[in-house]
């Protein structure tokens, strides 16, 4: 029997498709609205707030594996005066109270609460933490001591897409949520799947079948 020469493609096929989209040193940087609670017009309180399907079971699925998990989120509906600070405290108590009934939990959340055209003086600021700019991610590099070239960010919109690629991040998109229709980018993620539970899958797998370290 010829045995098919399959194995130099293999290991560059491999070595192509294996490389982790988190790996030690890294961590999971989640855009809160689309991807763990639903996309709804406004969350200006806690009761806006619910969790997406299997959201909470698949970020505990990523606490068990040790990395660091943040949420990145802009929040111009506090520049807008739609909500206070104080009110986005309350709603994350919700979000992060919702989580630990599943076992999970986030080790930062990082918002902007800033825009250019707020309504609120004391927001108006074309802040570079909004997405699609990367202060939040650099934030989240410095208080959580990770390295964003072994991070991935996971996103609805194309704004988010941008910032993980601008911060040198891995970067997947998912199909709820704006589903990256917003328009507002142009962005191309490393991966598209339909939700945060398979984002997960594809991250976790693409660590079993590569050597992370
Ligand atoms: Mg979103
Ligand atoms: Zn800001």
């Amino acid at each position: 029997m010829n045995e098919p020469s399959t194995s130099d493609f293999n290991r560059e096929h491999k070595a192509k498709s294996s490389i982790p989209f988190v790996s030690e040193g890294g961590a999971v940087l989640l855009d809160r609205d689309g991807v763990i609670s639903q996309q709804t017009a406004f969350v200006n309180e806690p009761d806006d707030l619910n969790l997406i399907d299997g959201a909470a079971a698949a970020i505990a699925r990523l606490n068990r594996v040790g990395w660091p998990v943040a949420i990145i989120t802009n929040q111009g509906g506090i520049a807008m005066g739609y909500l206070t600070e104080e009110t986005l405290r309350k709603i994350h108590e919700k979000l992060k109270q919702l989580l630990a009934e599943a076992g999970a939990h986030v080790d930062a959340i990082y918002y902007c609460p800033h825009m250019e055209n707020a309504k609120l003086l004391a927001y108006r600021n074309d802040c570079p933490c909004r997405k699609p700019g990367t202060g939040m991610l650099e934030q989240a590099r410095d208080s959580l001591g990770i390295d964003l070239s072994r991070s991935v960010v996971v996103g609805d919109a194309t704004t988010d897409i941008l910032a993980g690629i601008h911060a040198g991040c891995s970067t997947i998109l998912v199909r709820t949520g704006f589903g990256g229709k917003d328009g507002k980018a142009a962005a191309e993620p490393d991966a598209t799947v339909p939700d945060i539970v398979a984002a997960v899958d594809l991250i976790l797998s693409s660590l079993e079948s590569g050597d992370s370290s």
